[in-house]
């Protein structure tokens, strides 16, 4: 029985996502309900947004606090909860100063804007090329696609912005190859998230930030999916002793209400002068109340540390899977942002998963990924292992 909101939804709005046949009416902590009252585990946290799960009530009562104050008034004048937000950030990290917008495109469309703007303001014109790596993604704005590593992302949207280049990921042999004087800046994921959960070779990134400081060229970070508490520390560089020099944010930042940020140190920042770049909403008072006290909460309540604990026991857990079927190749990630690749197609174990009340989600056809909320228990944890194990044992694929 296809239910009247899929039928009228699949006439009225843009086919741009393959849906699965679901419609979610609530959600509670890591649990989401579709309109039969079926329940759903939800390992997938809308794409690692609510990382303090569904309907939390510190941030409700944030917005609703909010939205009977003060909505939206522009960047024409000064509010709290812009400014408290952006000293929680930088307060919390390497950046001195902070540009909002409302997604995750739009920060690496600032960033990329930044970059070019810095080198210009330096009086080095020519100095606008970019180096980006191969299996990104950085959002799908004409500059965010550009810089992203897929083609599959590009298709049909030729020509794309000019001045990136690629380079495989955790090869800094092709990199020094390809980094020149017009180099202005190594644009990566710390760990790429839509690419397959993609970790970093130990000193990969560290050797990424000696070559940024030997030839001048920045170095940024698209922290979207790796930042706010995901990998077990606030932000995801903080686990390898370097820092970036510009840093995106989103998805995570508002726990489900729509930002998006770009962090940088002083020196860089100061390329934005009055007029440079601009947005409506950007970090308007009621998504900045939500994603101020977002970050709050994590750092507060010691959400980032659970998140680590859990984190180790999930991965060791998956671990434990793959020595039981074959069909397991490979498990990796950091904290809660988990993958596990597979040698078949993930499509019917995602299927599967979800007939039995999980909601996971697969990357690139064959990696099933990891991304519940932060607060994710042991026994949600145990009850998903015991649904994959008995799926991939049902496939017949045991050692
Ligand atoms: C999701 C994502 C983006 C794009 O964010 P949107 O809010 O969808 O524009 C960019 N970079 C990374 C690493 C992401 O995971």
């Amino acid at each position: 029985m296809t239910s009247q909101i899929i039928q009228t939804a699949d006439k009225v709005i843009a086919a741009t996502y393959k849906r699965f046949p679901l419609v979610l009416t609530k959600g509670s902590g890591c649990t989401v309900w579709d309109e039969h009252g079926q329940a759903y585990a939800d390992f997938v946290s809308g794409i690692a947004v609510c990382n303090l799960g569904h309907a939390h009530p510190g941030i409700a009562k944030a917005i609703s606090r909010q939205a009977e104050t003060l909505l939206h008034v522009s960047n024409l004048y000064y509010t709290a909860p812009q400014t408290e937000l952006a000293k929680r950030l930088t307060d919390n990290s390497f950046a001195d100063r902070v540009f909002f917008c409302n997604s995750g495109a739009e920060a690496n469309e600032a960033a990329i804007k930044l970059v070019r703007r810095y080198f210009h303001e330096k009086g080095e014109k020519g100095r606008f090329k970019i180096i980006t790596m191969e299996k990104s993604f950085h959002g799908r704005t004409m500059a965010a696609l550009s810089a992203t590593g897929q083609d599959k992302i590009k298709k049909g949207f030729d020509p794309v912005l000019q001045g990136f280049e690629f380079v495989p990921f955790n090869d800094i042999d092709a990199l020094k190859r390809k980094i020149d004087a017009s180099t202005a800046a190594i644009m990566l994921e710390p760990i790429q998230g839509e690419g397959g959960v993609i970790c970093p070779d130990p000193g990969y990134l560290d050797a990424i930030r000696k070559l940024c400081n030997d030839t001048g060229a920045l170095l940024v970070f698209d922290e979207i999916q790796t930042g706010i508490g995901r990998t077990g520390k606030l932000f995801a560089y903080q686990h390898f002793g370097i820092e970036p020099d510009i840093m995106t944010l989103a998805k995570a930042l508002g726990n489900g209400l729509p930002i998006g940020a770009m962090l940088a140190k002083e020196q860089m920042m100061s390329a934005f002068t009055p007029g440079a770049h601009a947005s409506t909403f950007g970090g308007t008072p009621i998504v900045t109340a939500a994603a101020s006290e977002t970050l709050r909460i994590l750092t507060e309540e010691k959400i980032i540390e659970h998140c680590q604990e859990i984190g180790a026991y999930f991965k060791e857990r998956l671990l434990g899977l793959k020595s039981k079927h074959d069909v397991i190749e490979d498990v990796r990630g950091m904290g809660l942002l988990l993958g596990m690749k597979l040698k078949i197609k993930g499509e019917s174990i995602v299927n599967s998963c979800m007939k039995k009340g999980f909601l996971i989600n697969c990357v690139q056809d064959d990696i099933l990924r990891f991304i519940p909320p932060l607060i994710i228990s042991k026994s949600e944890i145990d009850a998903l292992m015991a649904c994959l194990d008995a799926l991939f044992k049902e496939s017949g694929c045991e050692v």
